[in-house]
C-alpha cells in the first residue's frame, strides 16, 4: 500500500493485486500494540497501522484494488498473469513492484525427527488461527525460538488460556527485543530457556511429548543433556524465508551466499522495470521501515514507468 501510494503520487496509474480477501498482509493477525513507533509516534496494533494506508488507497483515485487474486507468472516483458475468482487474467504493466512479503521455516526447514502428530504449529499459523478465526489450539504448549513472534505468541497462547510451559532458544541470548521479552515473558512468569532445543518429537496422533538437548557453543547436541517436556502443542517460531517465488521465473540475479534477489539502490532487480520490496526483499523486525522502503520502490516504479 505505501509503495501503491507513493507511485500514484508521482502521476502514474497503479493496480494493487493481493491473494488475501482484505488489504494489509501480516498486520491484520498482528493485535498487540507496537506498531508505528516511529512513523506515527504513537503504539498502534496492527490493523490500525493497516487501516491509516487502507482509508488513503480507498480514496486514491489513481489505485485499483484487486484482492482474492494470486499472481502466478511474469513474464520479462512485464506481464503478469494472475488468477482470480472470475478466472485467469493477464495485465501489462510499465512496472512492476512485488511486495508479496515472507513465510515461516517448517518443521521440515529445521529437520526435527521423531513422529508426525498433530499439534506442532509454526507460530504464524497459531497467531493467525487465534486471532482472526477464534480458534484454540491445544492445552500446553512449547515455544521453540525466542525471535519477536515467538515472544508475541508465548504472551497470546497464556491470554487465551494456554499454559505455556516455556521458551527454548538454542543461542545463548533471547533474540527477540527486550522490551518484548520483559512484556510477554517476564510479566507472564513463562521460563526462557537458553542453549536448548527439541530433538525428537513423540505422539501418535496427537503430539505428547519432546525430547530436549542442550547445545554447546559451537551449536553441537550435547550428549547426556536430554529431557523430556510433557505438552500437546508445539509452536516453531524459528525464522522467516522472504517469499519471491513468482519474481524467480525471471532471471533475477540472486546473492549466492543469502539465497536473496539483488536490488540496486532504486530497489530495482536486475530485471528492468521489477522491483522488490518489505519482507520478499529481506525480513523486517519494523513495519516502519517496509512502509519506508515500499514508498522508495513506489516513487522510483513510477520514475521507470514515466521514463524518468
Ligand atoms: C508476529 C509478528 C509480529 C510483528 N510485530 C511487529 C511489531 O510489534 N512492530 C512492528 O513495527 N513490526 C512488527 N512486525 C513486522 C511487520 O509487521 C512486518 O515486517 C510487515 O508488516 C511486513 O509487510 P510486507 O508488506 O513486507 O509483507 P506482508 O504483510 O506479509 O504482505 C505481503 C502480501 O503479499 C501477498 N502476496 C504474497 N504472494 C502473493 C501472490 N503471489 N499473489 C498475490 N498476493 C501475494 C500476501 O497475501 C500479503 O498480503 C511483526 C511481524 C510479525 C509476523
Amino acid at each position: 500500500m505505501a509503495a501503491a501510494l507513493a507511485a500514484s503520487r508521482e502521476g502514474v496509474t497503479v493496480l494493487l493485486i493481493d491473494r488475501n480477501h482484505y488489504l494489509g498482509g501480516i498486520l491484520n493477525q498482528c493485535i498487540h500494540d507496537g506498531f508505528g513507533l516511529i512513523r506515527f509516534k504513537k503504539s498502534l496494533t496492527g490493523p490500525e497501522y493497516a487501516g491509516v494506508f487502507i482509508n488513503q488507497v480507498i480514496e486514491d483515485k489513481n489505485i485499483e484494488v484487486m484482492l482474492d487474486t494470486m499472481i502466478s507468472q511474469i513474464t520479462p516483458e512485464k506481464r503478469v498473469y494472475g488468477i482470480s475468482r472470475s478466472g485467469v487474467f493477464c495485465e501489462d504493466a510499465g512496472a512492476v513492484i512485488f511486495a508479496t512479503g515472507c513465510r515461516e521455516r517448517t518443521r521440515g526447514a529445521i529437520a526435527i525427527p521423531g513422529s508426525r502428530p498433530s499439534g506442532i504449529y509454526t507460530a504464524g499459523v497459531v497467531q493467525y488461527l487465534i486471532n482472526v478465526n477464534n480458534i484454540a489450539v491445544g492445552k500446553k504448549a512449547v515455544i521453540l525460538g525466542s525471535g519477536d513472534v515467538g515472544l508475541i505468541m508465548a504472551r497470546r497462547l497464556v491470554l487465551s488460556g494456554v499454559e505455556v510451559c516455556c521458551v527454548l532458544e538454542k543461542l545463548p541470548y533471547c533474540s527477540g527485543l527486550p522490551r518484548n521479552r520483559y512484556q510477554c515473558l517476564e510479566d507472564y512468569n513463562i521460563p526462557l530457556y537458553l542453549n536448548q532445543t527439541v530433538t525428537r518429537i513423540h505422539g501418535n496422533r496427537r503430539l505428547e511429548c519432546l525430547t530436549v538437548s542442550g547445545v554447546d557453543e559451537k551449536g553441537l547436541l550435547i550428549s547426556g543433556s536430554e529431557y523430556e517436556i510433557a505438552c500437546d502443542t508445539l509452536i516453531l517460531s524459528v525464522g522467516l524465508i522472504p517469499e519471491n517465488e513468482v519474481i524467480r521465473q525471471l532471471d533475477v540475479s540472486i546473492q549466492p551466499d543469502t539465497n536473496t534477489i539483488i536490488v540496486n539502490q532504486y530497489l530495482e532487480t536486475s530485471v528492468s522495470g521489477v522491483f522488490l520490496c518489505g519482507n520478499s526483499l529481506h525480513v523486517n523486525d519494523l513495519v516502519d521501515n517496509v512502509s519506508d522502503e515500499g514508498e522508495l520502490a513506489g516513487k522510483w516504479a513510477a520514475a521507470h514507468v514515466l521514463g524518468k
